[in-house]
């Protein structure tokens, strides 16, 4: 029996003994395609010999220093790459140990940014039904997920949720693009109105929407139309990358391909690639100024933000990115990947979308392609997915009933940047299979 608390209390996974570029290997020997980076996260693949490197020389030097005594090279030397990299004026990181730590802070420099303005009223977030920002009480009251939100509900800070950017579900056949996208934002607006602008300290959502939902990129202009509407009533936009960032859809950060600067970007999974863990929180400079001018302190703090050994093996994986110009495979290899999906899956009766940006992918599954209808939650079928992916040595992301068991299954692919051609057919030639499997185990 292990000892650890597993994700299921009633089954103990497979034990990973290795990993070596885009596979990994359990205690029996089988070899597993990590076609979906674990959750998104492992963009280097396993193994990285710089990445390694990087982390063994920091080890060597230092492995930790608490940040009320010092500051280190390491976090020093990531956190001026990441303000670099960043556009605009997103130029201060705060670095933490994930992504559900990366939207705490995030919340709370907003909420202190607004305090050290004047404006101590301003305490309400607005955010997406179909969203995903964290498993912590304040990122888990701004997600959307309702399954797992559930047994937390009467902990859980108020949050207005407003509709998701979704266009293979809610435009209707004779809505213009333009149209389904005016009506989201007018429905922003009304509930900023409602909420009253001046108690509201910011709108936060995924530029491309990671697990729940499956890839959802954004329609043209509704992040121009948001940055808009954020300005005009005074509220910050908060863009969770913590999936989406980091190169994952081509660019480093996914809400440049919007032309759009948010006020606030966490970061996580990607940074550190799953060297180490590690998130960021990178803000404007008024932001940060407002503080600096005002009370001097963040009223934040963690035992790891700033870990050396973290930021050391972010920085290098950021390196490799730039050195090896993944970015531009991530573009290439994606679109590579769009056109697999859509042979292997286009005319597939139960594949009802196919959609994506970079290397960010998903399949949204339906029982009927015409009348959208998912598959009834009951069935599990992404759990079926699941399973029958691994026994064909494949990792893909699987999530069903994400929005209060309306929104049917989807699987989600984010193989790693170095992923080869031969890779990617691999890849979708075992999904084939494994989802043909797993569609007729639940009948
Ligand atoms: N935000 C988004 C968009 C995510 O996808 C996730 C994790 O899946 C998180 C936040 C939370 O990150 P973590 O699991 O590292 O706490």
């Amino acid at each position: 029996m292990s000892h650890i608390i597993h994700r299921s209390l009633r089954r103990t996974p497979p034990v990973a003994v290795g990993g070596d570029g885009i596979t990994i290997i359990d205690s029996k020997g089988n070899h597993y395609l990590d076609a979906s980076g674990g959750a998104a996260v492992s963009s280097l693949g396993h193994g990285h010999p710089d990445v390694i490197d990087a982390m063994h020389a920091q080890i060597d030097r230092l492995a930790y220093a608490h940040t009320s005594f010092f500051t280190t090279d390491a976090a020093e030397e990531l956190a001026a790459r990441i303000a670099y990299d960043a556009p605009g004026d997103l130029d201060h990181v705060y670095l933490v140990s994930g992504g559900s730590e990366a939207m705490e802070t995030a919340l709370k420099l907003a909420r202190q940014y607004f305090v050290e303005s004047g404006e101590p009223q301003r305490r309400l977030f607005i955010a997406r039904r179909q969203s995903y920002h964290g498993n912590t009480l304040g990122a888990l009251a701004l997600g959307g997920n309702a399954f797992r939100r559930k047994p937390y509900a009467p902990l859980l800070m108020d949050v207005t949720r407003v509709a998701p950017c979704y266009e293979y579900r809610d435009r209707q056949q004779d809505q213009s693009v333009f149209a389904y996208t005016a009506g989201l934002l007018a429905e922003l607006e009304m509930a900023i109105i409602a909420a009253g602008p001046e108690n509201v300290i910011g709108f936060c959502a995924e530029p491309v929407v990671g697990a729940t939902g499956g890839a959802i990129p954004p329609t043209p202009g509704y992040f121009t139309g948001v940055r808009e509407l954020c300005d005009k009533y005074g509220i910050l936009f908060i863009a969770d990358e913590v999936m989406c960032g980091m190169g994952r859809t081509g660019t480093l950060y996914a809400i440049e391909q919007e032309n759009v600067l948010p006020d606030l970007v966490t970061l996580g999974k990607g940074l550190g690639a799953g060297y180490q863990p590690i998130g960021a929180v990178v803000a404007r400079d008024a932001i940060v100024q407002r503080l600096r001018n005002g009370s001097g302190v963040f009223q934040h703090g963690h035992t790891y933000v700033g870990h050396p050994v973290a930021a050391a093996a972010a920085l290098a994986v950021q390196r490799v990115i730039q050195r090896d110009c993944l970015l531009g495979a991530v573009t290439v290899r994606g679109a590579t990947l769009r056109r697999m999906l859509r042979g292997a899956f286009g005319e597939h009766p139960h594949v009802g979308d196919i959609r994506g940006r970079g290397l960010l992918w998903a399949l949204e599954l339906v029982r009927d392609r015409e009348t959208k209808e998912p598959f009834a939650p009951s069935l599990k079928l992404h759990e079926a997915v699941r399973a029958q992916a691994m026994a064909c040595g494949l990792m893909v992301y699987p999530m069903g009933g994400t929005i209060d068991g309306e929104r049917g299954d989807h699987i989600l692919l984010a193989p790693p940047f170095i992923a080869t051609d031969a890779d990617l057919g691999e890849i979708v030639s075992r999904l084939q299979e494994a989802l043909d499997t797993a569609l007729i185990s639940v009948g």
